[in-house]
């Protein structure tokens, strides 16, 4: 499994902790390549929305991405979606990449530097001053929509005093939406807890007071993925343990699909050499894929 490569090392992290994070941006990887992982990944479905970009971190590391994106939007007709942090928003180049998007959504889980240090952990030369400039910047650049997530984390940004920062600096950057999300699988810090649902339902109606009801959305806290639902291969579901971690008995269920009764055997192999590893999260088992050190 490759490592992890991130700007952030954020405490309710599904992959873990980021051994050494960067803000470097580097050609990991040809835009043809990206065409034929799509074209393959293709063969098996019927039905497309958006050909997501999201990677084992952040995809904005990425230095061909806009061109990337282009090409696979071309060559398969689908539209294109961006998953981001947000951490290189700062950057022309990479605002430029993002409009070429039809959907972009940035993380924003903090209003203050004391905030984002502690629940995104950052790269030494990321101020959260410059995320938030940036976004205002994209949100005029780009003809796509325009989303946030924000990820709240019991005690340490879910509170009523940052829902209001948080509004200030939106209500600047005007998303088309905002989810508001928690951290319901397996976090990088054994401490991390999803707030109560009171907390999260008031905080997503402050953020409403200044941005507007319709904008702001609290997404249910469920915990099957769409897309686990189509694994049945021990590769797919390799592929989505790098991403999400994944419920041992959902894992199982859809493995006894193809491997019937050998389906925790087949698991256990990958257990053994090192690939996948078990957590433990709010009383339920977690298959995830291990980080390479
Ligand atoms: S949650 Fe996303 S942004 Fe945060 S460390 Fe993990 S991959 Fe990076």
């Amino acid at each position: 499994m490759p490592m992890k490569t991130c700007s952030y090392s954020c405490i309710y992290c599904q992959l873990g902790r980021t051994i050494r994070t960067s803000i470097l941006r580097r050609r990991y990887c040809e835009p043809e390549e990206v065409a034929r992982v799509v074209e393959r990944a293709l063969e098996n479905v019927d039905r497309v929305d958006y050909l997501t970009f999201v990677g084992d971190g952040e995809p904005t590391l990425y230095s061909l991405l806009g061109k990337a994106a282009t090409l696979v939007s071309r060559e398969f007709g689908y539209r294109v979606a961006l998953i981001s942090n947000a951490s290189l928003v700062w950057r022309r180049d990479v605002r430029e990449d993002s409009t070429v998007f039809d959907f972009v959504s940035m993380k924003l889980d903090a209003a203050t530097p004391s905030v984002f240090r502690r629940v995104n952990r950052p790269d030494n030369a990321i101020r959260i001053s410059a995320i938030i400039s940036g976004l205002e910047e994209l949100s005029k650049e780009i003809s796509g929509i325009l989303s946030i997530e924000t990820v709240l984390v019991d005690g340490v940004n879910d509170g009523s005093w940052h829902a209001d920062l948080l509004a200030e600096a939106l209500r600047k950057v005007e998303p088309y939406v905002v989810y508001i999300n928690a951290p319901i699988r397996p976090p990088a810090e054994k401490w991390v807890r999803v707030p109560r649902v009171d907390r999260l339902r008031i905080f997503a109606e402050r953020l409403s007071m200044y941005l507007g009801k319709h904008r702001v959305i609290l997404l249910p806290l469920a915990e099957i993925d769409e897309v686990l639902a189509r694994a049945s291969t021990i590769e797919s579901l390799l592929e989505i343990a790098k991403l999400h971690p994944v419920p041992l008995d959902l894992a199982l269920s859809l493995l006894k699909r193809e491997h019937g009764d050998k389906a925790m055997e087949v698991l256990r192999r990958y257990l053994e050499r090192g690939s996948l590893t078990i957590v433990k999260y709010r009383g339920r088992e977690y298959i995830r894929a291990r980080q390479q050190t």
